[in-house]
């Protein structure tokens, strides 16, 4: 679609707005049309809070979870386990989880799986990070929760053989198979989720 030459700036704004994933280029313009038929106040608000949430929102020392506190709440709450600690890929599966299921250890986010094709090896994941934790918090039980995935099993392996150098009794399991496979934990329901931990299997 060409946009008319006067519309300059609405036309930066769609090139802001192409930037962010998820969003078709078919409601790209959707959206900026909704932005331009918006309130001057109902912009200016959004602006602002684009810009405080970006400003704010930092990653939790420990799980790397976001957080606008150096250690997030889960980190902090003494009623959870640091004995146990649930591996997640990244924040949004750690959110579902955490929402959906009553676990009571921590959680740690990789920040991806490994993926050499794309450019995602070890170094690029949190891994070493895990492995001071284990190490500081004499940790015994770690819980993989990713979705099913060829990237998931390599990435598992790895950790395993990482933890496995330096602390024996540490002991790993993952959730069930009740996340069907090819399905993502993101959009897993409660029930599912809730069976998948209740019924996780022990590794090696
Ligand atoms: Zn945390």
């Amino acid at each position: 679609m060409n946009l008319p030459k006067d519309l300059q700036y609405f036309s930066k704004m769609l090139g802001e707005l192409r930037k962010l994933p998820y969003l078709s280029s078919k409601n790209l313009y959707k959206v900026g049309v909704s932005i331009l038929e918006m309130d001057y106040s109902a912009v200016e608000k959004l602006a602002s809070v684009l810009t405080l949430a970006k400003q704010y929102s930092k990653k939790c020392l420990q799980c790397h979870a976001y957080s606008e506190l150096d250690l997030c709440l889960i980190c902090t709450n003494e009623k959870l386990s640091e004995k146990k600690i649930c591996v997640v890929a990244n924040w949004l599966e750690m959110l579902t989880v955490s929402t959906a299921v009553d676990f009571d250890g921590k959680f740690h986010v990789l920040g991806g799986l490994l993926s050499p094709l794309d450019g995602i090896g070890p170094n690029q994941l949190n891994i070493a990070t895990l492995k001071e934790r284990v190490k500081l918090k004499d940790v015994e039980e770690i819980l993989f929760a990713f979705s099913p995935t060829p990237e998931a099993e390599v990435t598992i392996s790895l950790i395993i053989s990482t933890l496995k150098e330096f602390c024996e009794k540490i002991r790993f399991f993952r959730i069930s198979s009740g996340v069907p496979v090819g399905a993502s934990i993101e959009f897993s329901d409660r029930s599912t989720l809730t069976q998948a931990f209740a019924e996780k299997r022990a590794l090696l």
